[in-house]
């Protein structure tokens, strides 16, 4: 069976022997692709510049044809036939007659074979059947070569589009050159003659690294907020740490080359964290790789590269936070990892920069040639390598339509979200680090309906100072001024985990130990967060919302916890003016328990993430669930229809935050269930306020009643509103 890497080769070979056998001038492999096209990957007798430029549709050309039927194409005049497709850079002119053969496994097709002449012929029926021969042949050899490296492209690296799926982890889209991140070639010297001028060596090269990641930090890192830069600090700690460095010395006293003892180390380190599921300490490990690598730049007495020019999108295995700098100060514009996660510090930093990040995008390193252009699409989780015309015309006139539709919603920065119909409904948006509080005066929304506080715990790696909790949420009030914001208290577990703290693993975290049931189990450390609010809204209003509240009781629990720490804040001459206690329905369970939870809490804010996972327990983070279930639908739209009129009739505000309303389809149907107030990502205010506008609150409300008294079980109601919408001009586009 053919080794990958041992194909293009071999089909090299194939093609010459073929050729002469059949005393045909040329013979010619394509081979299919991804998105049914097949590439020409080796010739005898077309040009061979044409190798891996020639590209046919599936139906396109004769070749694409005997794809197409999965039937040979014998054909002595096949420049005059109906299907041929004439490609300028394979030269084939002369060739008049043509035998095209799928190459077959089963009933998949992988390329196809072809002979051609230049004479008129007819091949004849035992040169078709010895053709057939080495189709079948070639598609062993294929499917050796993808299921031995998974893909042939590996082997056959060209100008094929490749599309990868990854998860946005900071939105945006791109178009640019590719820059591919790193691989250290091996050490040229693995022994030292002289141990103690190699330690000086290293010596040298650690305090140059040292003194070029303290000026690197200077830079950026100021600028970028507080918690970047706390990443950051943690970096140059990592830089300075005498463990790994201390070991990289005495293997250099045991006789290595500084490069070889680097290398030696990490691989002692990457062996032990191997066994590590923290991944607080993984990010330490990824700390440290991107350290060494400096480290070895300055061994070689190279700085790292030189500038590479405007607008690149790197592609990496993953990326240190220094590193992210470096680029970004060259001209990153986007970011593409194999590995990565959202709380990484390169997803971080990234975040902080506002560069667009794609993560788990497996392969695109490999196949990435550098130079080449590519598409990141952050925002639907996709990467295009080589885009053909079509995808960056595509691409091209979404982001023009996109700039267009920013510099539209610029404009309801200073307007209400006021329907047509005279009602003033509530906009406000959802947020978690420093950086993101500007979007309230750029969007102009009505507040902060969602603070989600463990963002700053994980973006930190741990818990925070007393006094640097309270000095970031008297950061928020400040920048809200006379604008609400609901600070909800630490949301952990489930799929936030913070390095450290130990969380058992658990078969189902989203239904385990997390939020508030951490709070109650650990009271200490809610009444220390609480502590820090309270401190921070001495003198004004302070709103805080309990999450994942299941029972009444735990919302009792959790506000007398919050009473005890007003009370001291109280003796202490610091209190809030007013403390309002609010609960976030996002457990069913609470449902029914609504009289009594109304009594508690002084509002309600339905997480629309978890209540949704929860209703149709569909794990909310599992794309193949994505699609499955509609929020648009009768299971959810009851259920808020229900606890809006039970809230209103207790004179009880509540609003509805998560990331469902920010498609102002789904911000339409929860205002039309009575629900006024919405909380979104910033991103989405501007399209929501425009819906909003558009919208007759009145004649909305009735139509939905009416669908939703027809509606089937849970069926999707999405294209009834929606055209409902289209039809009244309400803007949900
Ligand atoms: C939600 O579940 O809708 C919510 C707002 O909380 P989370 O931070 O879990 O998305
Ligand atoms: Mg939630």
């Amino acid at each position: 069976m053919a080794r990958a890497t041992d194909l293009a080769p071999r089909l090299d070979g194939l093609v010459r022997l073929v050729a002469a056998e059949f005393v045909a001038e040329v013979c010619s492999v394509y081979v299919m692709r991804p998105g049914e096209i097949l590439e020409l990957v080796a010739t005898e007798g077309l040009r061979p510049e044409a190798v891996h430029r020639t590209r046919l549709r599936v139906g396109e050309g004769i070749v694409g044809t005997a794809a197409a039927e999965a039937r040979p194409l014998n054909l002595p005049d096949a420049q005059n036939h109906p299907a041929f497709a004439y490609r300028p850079e394979t030269g084939e002119e002369p060739f008049a007659s043509m035998l095209a053969v799928p190459v077959l496994r089963g009933a998949e097709v992988l390329g196809v074979i072809a002979v051609q002449n230049r004479a008129p012929r007819r091949y004849a029926e035992d040169e078709v059947e010895a053709l057939e021969t080495v189709g079948m042949l070639l598609a062993e050899m294929l499917h050796g070569a993808r299921s031995a490296s998974a893909e042939v492209a590996l082997s056959l690296p060209g100008s094929m589009a490749r599309h990868f799926e990854g998860v946005g982890l900071t939105p945006g889209i791109v178009m640019g050159p590719v820059l591919r991140h790193g691989r250290r070639a091996a050490p040229r010297a693995v022994l030292a003659e002289d141990p103690e001028a190699e330690l000086r060596r290293l010596t040298a090269a650690t305090e140059a690294m040292q003194r070029a990641v303290d000026a690197l930090l200077e830079g950026p890192a100021r600028a970028a907020g507080q918690e970047p830069r706390e990443v950051l600090e943690a970096y140059r700690l990592i830089a300075a740490d005498q463990g790994w460095l201390g070991r990289i010395a005495a293997v250099v006293r045991d006789g290595l080359t500084a490069e070889a003892a680097v290398e030696r180390v990490l691989a002692e380190l990457r062996a032990r964290m191997r066994q590590v599921a923290d991944p607080y300490l993984r990010e330490r490990l990824a700390d440290i790789e991107d350290l060494a690598g400096r480290l070895i730049d300055h061994l070689g007495g190279t700085a790292p590269e030189p500038a590479q020019g405007e607008g690149f999108i790197l592609i990496a295995r993953r990326v240190g936070p220094a590193e992210l700098l470096d680029y970004h100060a060259r001209g990153l514009a986007g970011l593409v990892l194999e590995e990565g996660s959202p709380t990484a510090h390169a997803t971080i930093i990234a975040r902080a920069l506002a560069v667009p990040l794609l993560a788990g995008c497996r392969g695109a390193t490999d196949s990435a040639v550098p130079g080449e252009h590519a598409v990141l699409d952050a925002d639907e989780g996709r990467l295009v390598l080589r885009p053909d015309a079509e995808i960056v015309a595509g691409y091209t006139a979404a982001l023009a339509a996109r700039a267009a539709r920013r510099a539209t919603e610029a404009g309801y920065r200073d307007v209400e979200p006021r329907t047509r119909d005279g009602v003033r409904l509530t906009v406000m948006i959802n947020a978690g680090l420093l950086m993101d509080l500007p979007q309230l005066a750029e969007t102009g929304a009505d507040g902060i309906g969602l603070f989600r506080t463990e963002i700053a715990w994980l973006a930190r790696g741990g818990l925070p100072e007393l006094e640097t909790e309270e000095a970031l949420y008297r950061d928020v009030l400040a920048a809200a001024g006379d604008k609400p914001v609901i600070f909800r208290t630490i949301d952990l577990g489930g799929d936030k985990l913070l390095p450290g703290f130990s969380h058992a693993e658990e078969e189902n975290p989203a239904l385990g130990w997390r939020s508030l049931r951490i709070g109650l189990d650990r009271p200490a450390m809610l009444r220390r967060q609480l502590r820090a609010m309270l401190a921070a809204a001495a003198g004004r209003r302070l709103l805080v919302m309990f999450p994942m509240v299941t029972t009444v009781e735990e919302l009792r629990a959790a506000k007398s916890l919050l009473e005890a720490e007003r009370r001291a804040a109280e003796r202490r001459g610091a209190a809030p003016a007013e403390v309002r206690a609010g609960a976030m329905l996002e457990v069913p369970a609470l449902v029914w328990q609504l009289p009594a939870l109304l009594e508690e809490a002084a509002f309600l804010s339905i997480g629309s993430n978890d209540l949704t996972q929860f209703l149709f327990a569909a794990d909310r983070g599992n794309p193949r669930l994505a699609g499955r279930y509609d929020f648009l639908s009768a299971p959810v739209l009851d259920l808020l229809e229900q606890v809006g009129a039970a809230a209103a009739a207790a004179g009880v505000p509540v609003g509805l935050c998560g990331e469902a309303a920010a498609r102002p389809l789904e911000a339409l149907a929860v205002f039309g269930v009575g629900i006024d107030q919405v909380s979104v990502p910033a991103a989405a205010v501007p399209a929501v306020k425009a819906m909003v506008r558009s919208l007759d609150l009145a004649a909305f409300r009735t139509f939905l009643a009416n669908l939703r008294r027809s509606a089937r079980g849970g069926a999707s109601l999405r294209a009834d509103i929606a055209a409902y919408a289209r039809d009244h001009g309400i803007a949900t586009e």
